[in-house]
This record gives C-alpha cells, structure tokens and sequence, in this order.
C-alpha cells in the first residue's frame, strides 16, 4: 500500500519534470518571417540566423515547423531574410543545411555555384525587390561540378556550364603543386573554396545593384564551404 502512492508520486513529479524541462527544449517552433521582422533585421543579424540553424542542423536540434500553416501565413506576400546561392548537388539542400522553413530562403542553385547574368538578376530581385539582408555563396566538398572541371569533362551542355568553373581551376592551379586533377582531393576543395571567392567577387563587381546594397550597409554578401561529411558550414569573410 505504502510503495504504490509513492511510484506514483515519484512518477508523477517525474513526468512534471519532463513537462517542465524538456518540452520546452524540444518543442522550439520557428517563426514565419513577416514584412515587419524582415524590416527590423540587420545584415549582421540575418547571418547570424544563418550560422544558428547550421548549428542546430548539426546538433540536432531543428526547430519545429507547421510548414502548412507557414505555406499559408506565406500565400499573400513573401519576406525571405537570406539568399543562398548553392550547387545542385543533393547534399546541400539550403533549408535543411540552414534549418529554415517556408518563405524564409531564396534559393538560386546550379552546378558549381556560379554565377552568369540569369542568376546575378535572380538574386537582384531576392535583395532589392524581396529584400533579403544576405546573400551566402555555399559551395561545397567533394562537389561534382568541380571536380569535373578539374578534369576537363565535356558532356553536352555541361562542357560549357563546367567552363564557368575554369577561372578557379587556374586561379588554385597557381597556388599550388599539382597534380591538377579530381584525384588530388587538396586541389578539389582547394578550387572549391577558390570557386566561392571568385563567385563573391563576381557579385559584386557584376552587380551594381547589389554592390549598392552593400555600400548602403542593407546587404552582405559572404562565401561559405559546406562539409558533406559534417553538415557544417564554415563562413568565410563578410564583404571581402
Ligand atoms: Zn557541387
């Protein structure tokens, strides 16, 4: 008789706790972005929401989404905080990497991770017409397309998407010793991280729009590496 209501008491302050403490932890819900939050972040915070989701994509800790109830907070207007300029690659989706949901990324992709003229004004309208605060060049390891263009593949069309890749095959090829090719993994990730320096560079010589932003201090623009074995994103210098 005594040993029954004590189980029970201990079990009930058990589970007390456990509503207490750990639902709160687990049950953090993400917030739909609004014309009202997108106005009040600054570049510097935009980031840093970028560099946080990495970290809970990595730790595990995704926050929890409605992302029916996000696709219908997001059906009248769209307030993305960020563009992320990825490779098509299948290991790098930007909302899972970054831990976002609906309505919050724009999310220009393509092997390599380049840009051309279709995508610099893909991503003038993500930061001057949608108004996103940051735009991440994500490139990442072991990715195809790079490798691809160390090798000097040519298949169809992707010969010329490949060529786009070529400036940062050299530019690495210059820094150090060979061989120059996908079987030297230092010169794959070193024309990889080569690749993301030149996209940034790119972007904002190419683009007066954007360099504009950046000039106004309402962008930043940032190149990144992605490690497929981790998850982790590693960010690289703001405005370089
Ligand atoms: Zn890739």
């Amino acid at each position: 008789m005594t040993h029954i209501p004590a189980f029970f008491r201990s079990l009930t302050a058990l589970l007390l706790w456990a509503f207490l403490l750990v639902i709160p932890v687990t049950a953090q819900h993400s917030m739909t972005q609004t014309q009202a939050t997108q106005a009040a972040l600054t570049p510097a915070e935009a980031l840093q929401m970028l560099k946080d989701g990495n970290e809970r994509f990595v730790n595990g800790t995704m926050l929890t989404r409605d992302l029916m109830a996000q696709v219908k907070q997001t059906a009248s207007g769209q307030y993305p905080f960020a563009v992320v300029l990825g490779c098509i690659d299948s290991r790098v989706p930007p909302e899972l990497v970054f831990d976002q949901g609906i309505g919050d990324l724009l999310s220009p992709r393509i092997a390599g991770n380049f840009v051309n003229a279709d995508i610099l004004g893909s991503m003038e309208f993500a930061t001057a017409v949608a108004g996103s605060k940051v735009v991440v060049v994500l490139g990442h390891s072991s990715c195809g397309a790079v490798k691809g263009a160390c090798d000097h593949v040519e298949l169809g069309n992707l010969t010329h998407t490949l060529s786009n890749i070529m400036p940062a095959v050299y530019a690495a090829s210059n820094d150090m010793e060979g061989p120059y090719t996908s079987s030297n993994a230092d010169f794959v990730e070193a024309v990889a991280h080569m690749n993301v320096q030149m996209t940034v560079q790119n972007i904002l010589e190419r683009s007066p729009v954007m360099a504009g932003l950046v000039e106004e201090g309402e962008l930043v623009v940032v190149g990144a590496m992605h490690d497929v074995g981790t998850g982790q994103v590693t960010f690289m210098d703001v405005n370089p």
